[in-house]
């Protein structure tokens, strides 16, 4: 059906940009050679057969096939790329990457990716946790697929965030120089592990061996958790081995393609050799080694919760770019007679034939301000999670030298933002998600628009790596330290006015965010002493009573913590053009999270009725500016149509055809020809 021009309304959006579009594509991504890397990359990727399939080629799988289908084409795509030599334009490692996360996750036109967490989660594990000979022994098997891993962590039936009262055990017998693994309820079964599921009809692609996580008991004491390789299957005919139970936990809300599974193991026999031994050790005779220091299993969970920002952010990008583009070439109802009629003979180019604007005579939903109010928070909330993702990477690249050189000082610090920055950025990709889904009505509601999968992405990843009120309370409990306090009272000093005359003034802005997170963070701390002090309870108590308080000012700091990246990138070197969007971005981004949060700011930084007034105003002046140049911000994140994979959101804007195209892909239209 496709047609092979562009869509009218679109044509006319996008003649009106008023910064370099190519510029601010450039920006994001680290430079002009990082654009042209990514952009090689991506076509390479899509040039392997059979990697991009169009829109709701799978969609109406059941559990099973879809499962089936999953992991033949992951193993095959994943394969072509191992064996090649990509041409020169990049590695199978950055092309992974690119296709687990939440840049290219949806090309495969998969729900997830069977092989993420063997990838993404269980050879990390075995780099950053295993000693060189371990890393030797496992490295290659696992890269090749010989092997395939999955990550049975701490979620257990009955238990997820409380580590310490994980159930498995791992005994050590040194007459064996072997440890003996039981899950010995049923409310310590493994529960959750990504790529463990046992399906006969694609035995020999899902996992043959398991990170377990256990408390290990070695000369009858309890050493704590730690990670040991659990081989799972007979790698003849891949049967689960002797004590081990394997299965599907069932459908979930998302990530079907990535089989989550159960694990029972009753006096399962592994070699002394399979605890990862990089941090602690066990001897032979059951000698236990301690490692150096607590702090140096941070650095694994660092680097993925900063890998989820990053996803979060893409996912966020891609809602706003399909909701922005449907949202310009939706015409629904009238304003007034006339409005947003134009001469389409002015927009169409020679290349296109003068045609018709679907709906011409009612208006672009795009230009209810309701709309933009749905959109452009959300469009400026992606670029503040990137320049908070930016910002952390790099964090992450210099902390890890600081590390390999032995120095752990600012581990503990990095591991609280990086614990953060994954709370806040899941949790505001989630709800932009839902609203971007929303403000494109019925059709939005249709698996061919894409929402509902990467909806089911941020939903998931609020959970996983740590669920996000916890890691909220982790940042609380490291701000409620004493000798942190000084630093609270000292810097938050309100400086008054947020304007400079009619403009909203970022760094008084930035100034009002950090009188918040401070004042909250202050009034957390005397609140807690005071309940330990005069309430006669222990802190721990006293920190569950205050937790709604506590979870506040962990969610104020961070915001600030945004807020502030987001302003340093707008005084970055960049043209004029591009720089006065960026700014309007940042002010609608401050504005729309203070308005969230006005109490706040009315109690910490003394926001009074008439800086109010003046920030209604500012709102609308702010959404009338960013109107004209939305389909190009969107366009400037240059998601292609197969990284999309939309029937709403494609860069021609033909959203009706692809809709109706997508629609004829139902087996039950099938059903209805074969019957005539
Ligand atoms: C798609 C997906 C993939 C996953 N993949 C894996 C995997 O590969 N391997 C693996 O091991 N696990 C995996 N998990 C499991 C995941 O890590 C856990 O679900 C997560 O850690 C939360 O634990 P829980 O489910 O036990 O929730 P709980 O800890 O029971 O939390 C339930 C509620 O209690 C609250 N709560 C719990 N403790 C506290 C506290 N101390 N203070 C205040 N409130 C609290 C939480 O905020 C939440 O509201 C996956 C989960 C999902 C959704």
């Amino acid at each position: 059906m496709g047609k092979s021009f562009v869509n009218p309304d679109l044509l006319k959006e996008r003649a009106s940009c008023s910064f370099n579009k190519e510029e601010l594509t450039n920006l994001l991504d680290g430079g002009k050679e990082a654009t042209e890397h990514r952009r090689a990359l991506e076509s390479y990727i899509l040039s392997i057969p059979g990697a991009f399939e169009g829109v709701s080629k799978y969609d109406h799988l059941g559990h099973k096939e879809f499962y089936e289908v999953a992991v033949a084409k992951s193993k095959k795509i994943m394969g072509a790329l191992q064996v090649s030599n990509m041409e020169g334009v990049g590695t199978p490692q950055e092309a992974f990457q690119m296709l687990f996360g939440g840049w290219m996750g949806s090309t495969l036109g998969l729900d997830g990716n069977p092989l993420a967490v063997h990838y993404g989660m269980f050879l990390p594990c075995i780099l950053g946790q295993g000693t060189p000979e371990q890393i030797v022994k496992w490295l290659h098997m696992g890269w090749t697929l010989e092997i395939i891993g999955c990550y049975a962590q701490v979620t257990e039936l009955g238990h997820g965030t409380f580590v310490r009262g994980l159930e498995t055990t791992a005994v050590y017998d040194p007459k064996a120089e072997e440890f003996i693994l039981n899950t010995p309820t049923l409310t310590s079964l493994k529960w959750w592990p990504g790529g463990c599921e046992f399906q006969v009809a694609v035995v020999g692609n899902t996992a043959t061996h398991a990170i377990v996580v256990a408390q290990l008991y070695t000369r009858g004491e309890c050493r704590g958790v730690h990670p040991f390789i659990v081989p799972l299957r007979n790698m003849d005919d891949h049967s689960p081995l002797s004590g081990i139970e394997i299965g599907d936990i069932g459908r979930r809300m998302a990530f079907n393609a990535a089989d989550n599974g159960f694990l029972r193991l009753t006096n399962v026999r592994i070699p002394r050799e399979n605890l990862l031994m990089k941090h602690a050790q066990v001897l032979q005779d059951g000698t236990y080694i301690r490692p150096a220091n607590s702090k140096l299993s941070y650095g694994t969970m660092v680097f993925v919760r900063v890998m989820i920002c990053r996803d979060m952010c893409n996912q966020l990008k891609k809602a706003v770019t399909i909701a922005t583009r449907y949202s310009a070439v939706r015409r629904q109802s009238e304003i007034s007679p006339g409005y947003g009629k134009y001469n389409i003979a002015s927009v169409n180019d020679i290349t296109q034939p003068e045609i018709d604007v679907p709906g011409a005579g009612e208006v672009q939903i795009l230009d209810f301000v309701t709309q933009q109010w749905k959109l452009f928070p959300a469009l400026a909330t992606a670029f503040g999670i990137h320049f908070g993702f930016q910002y952390v990477m790099e964090q992450y690249h210099q902390v890890n030298e600081h590390v390999n050189n032995g120095d752990l000082d600012t581990l503990p610090q990095l591991h609280i933002l990086s614990c953060g920055l994954k709370a806040q950025s899941t949790g505001d990709a989630q709800y932009f998600v839902e609203v971007c889904r929303m403000a494109c009505g019925g059709h939005g509601f249709l698996m061919s628009s894409q929402f509902p999968q990467i909806y089911g992405l941020c939903a998931a990843a609020s959970i996983y790596e740590g669920e996000n009120t916890v890691l909220w309370l982790q940042v609380a409990r490291y701000l409620m330290k004493s000798e942190l306090q000084q630093t609270f009272q000292a810097e938050a000093i309100n400086k008054g006015c947020l304007f400079q005359g009619q403009t909203l003034c970022l760094d008084a802005v930035l100034n009002a965010f950090l009188c918040v997170a401070h004042g909250r963070i202050r009034s957390s701390f005397h609140n807690l002493q005071s309940l330990i002090s005069q309430g006669g309870i222990c802190f721990e108590e006293a920190m569950n009573r205050s937790s709604v308080a506590l979870v506040s000012a962990a969610k104020a700091y961070i915001r600030h913590f945004s807020v502030a990246q987001f302003v340093a990138h707008v005084k970055n070197q960049m043209s004029q053009g591009t720089r006065n969007i960026l700014g309007t971005l940042c002010r609608l981004y401050s504005l729309f999270w203070m308005l969230e949060d006005l109490g706040d700011f009315i109690i910490y930084a003394h926001v009074s009725s008439e800086d109010l007034k003046h920030l209604e105003m500012t709102r609308g002046e702010l959404l009338r500016e960013i109107r004209p140049e939305a389909v190009n911000l969107v366009d400037a994140f240059d998601l292609r149509d197969e990284v999309l994979v939309s029937a709403l959101g494609a860069y021609d804007g033909n959203v009706y055809e692809h809709l109706y195209d997508a629609a004829l892909k139902s087996p039950l239209n099938h059903l209805i020809k074969s019957k005539l």
